[in-house]
């Protein structure tokens, strides 16, 4: 699956719950993305009446879906076959200029993650700066940066800025960015299918060439052998050629506990910057470049009222601010007053007449487990009741992303917002890995919906 496959698949898995199972099928099922160009995903359909439907009646809901599946791109289109060809060319074109050993596949960096649309603020102010140095001067004096912050503070896009800024610089260079799950998954990949150990040779080989290695969420690396070693051989050939090596953490280096030491003792060996939580002032700026970005007149007020809802996690100030002007465009008017704020998102988490709450939620997925909600609000940390007690936490972050993470720990026994957060990632992940999961959600979810 390439990176549109795979982003238009998140959007049909939220599109799913949202839509009905005969306007999935007609409208969306058969959309088939093509490529994407500034930011928007361009999807392809052979029929104009599924275009002009989609357009007139499903805006509503493919973009909740988008912003459900927090896809990094601005949006979608949709174009008929008829208008394929430009988009294609332009997609050859840029794969003759690949210059990477075969098998590496260079992702596009977002265009607008810079340095100049990242606000600075005490909270990153050493982590942005260490990163300029980097991007300025690749290799030389600040090896390996290491980034860590809760989810959400920014980690990738300073990644991607720091690629942009590098390429722009120097075009020739080999920057390359991936993940830990996403190196793993690679290496799995290249052990299954090796012949003679030829993909394992190629998959050394491609990330030895390399002149800026970045690998975000390192949290995600496998705790085999194998993803480890590999990882340490790859590590030191760079570090010893002077090559510049990146990596993010939701964590800080010592809480990496799975990781082996010698590699945890080489990522803490050069730059180590984290970012915290933005102050109120640093959230009002942030919203502020937002709206301008998306072009959402919001008023200062609502933003002000945003900033304090919301006080960690900039994604989810950003989906706020999303659904308010999409609502604002709806309707024809500016996001001027608080109740209209208020009014967007109350409708946006429901989509439907009877609004869902926590406590729905929280019910809802008690019904499903089988257990009450009493426990799952309650301190007890037994098996039966981890598991639901994460997806209840996870559900409430979806399809309420308005509500503040502080609150939804407060909700579920007390807990602080960190166990939220990391209660949402690991059933995010264990979503994303095993169908088994998936279909617990999908299950609750159209309960949900359904009450
Ligand atoms: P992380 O990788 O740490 O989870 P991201 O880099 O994905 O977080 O950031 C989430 C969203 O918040 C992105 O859209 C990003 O542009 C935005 N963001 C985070 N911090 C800032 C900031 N200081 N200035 C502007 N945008 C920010
Ligand atoms: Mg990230």
């Amino acid at each position: 699956m390439n990176q549109c496959e795979k982003i238009w698949s998140d959007i049909l898995d939220k599109l799913s719950g949202l839509v009905s199972v005969a306007c999935y099928e007609i409208y969306f099922s058969k959309l088939k993305p093509v490529v994407i160009k500034d930011d928007t995903l361009i999807l392809m359909t052979e029929l104009t009446s599924v275009k002009n439907g989609i357009a007139k009646n499903f805006t509503a809901p493919l973009n909740m879906a988008i912003r459900e599946s927090m896809a990094q791109i601005d949006g979608v289109k949709i174009i008929l076959k008829s208008e394929l060809s430009s988009y294609v060319e332009e997609e050859e074109k840029k794969e003759e200029k690949e210059e990477f050993h075969p098998s590496i596949k260079q992702i596009v960096f977002q265009k607008n993650y810079t340095f100049d649309n990242f606000v600075i603020g005490d909270s990153n102010k050493y982590a942005a700066a260490a990163a300029r140095a980097v991007a300025e001067a690749p290799g030389k004096n600040l090896n390996p940066l290491f980034i860590y912050g809760m989810p959400g503070l920014g980690k990738t896009h300073i990644l991607h800025a720091i690629g942009n800024e590098i390429l722009r610089n120097n075009p020739s260079l080999k920057v390359y960015y991936t993940t830990a799950e996403n190196f793993t998954n690679d290496l799995i990949y290249s052990i299954r299918n090796s012949n003679n150990n030829e993909l394992m040779k190629q998959f050394r080989e491609k990330y030895r060439n390399l002149d800026v290695l970045m690998m975000d969420d390192v949290q995600f690396l496998a705790k085999t052998n194998s993803a480890q070693e590999n990882l340490f051989h790859i590590f030191n050939d760079l570090y010893t050629a002077e090559k510049q090596i990146i990596l993010s953490s939701d964590r800080p280096v010592k809480e990496l506990t799975y990781i082996e030491d010698r590699l945890t003792s080489r990522f803490a060996s050069g730059v180590v910057a984290d970012i915290q939580p933005p102050s109120f002032e640093t959230r009002v700026a942030i919203l502020q470049k937002k709206a301008y970005h998306y072009k959402i007149d919001v008023s200062q007020e609502v933003i002000n009222y945003l900033a304090e809802k919301e006080k960690y996690n900039v994604r989810l100030l950003e989906g706020m601010l999303k659904t308010i002007g999409y609502f604002a465009s709806l309707n024809n008017r500016a996001a001027d007053s608080v109740e209209f704020a208020k009014e967007a998102l109350r409708d946006s988490s429901s989509g439907q007449e009877s609004a869902i709450t926590m406590q729905k939620i929280a019910e809802t997925t008690c019904e499903y487990f089988n257990i009450k909600v009493a426990d799952i609000c309650g301190k007890k940390k037994t098996k039966e009741l981890v598991e639901p007690r994460q997806m209840a936490m996870y559900l409430v972050t979806v399809l309420l992303p308005e509500i503040p993470l502080a609150s939804i720990g407060q909700f579920f026994g007390g807990r602080d917002h960190t166990t939220v957060i990391h209660a949402r990632d690991k059933m995010q992940s264990q979503i994303g890995e095993n169908e088994n999961y998936k279909k617990k959600a999908e299950d609750i979810k159209n309960l949900i919906y359904n009450k």
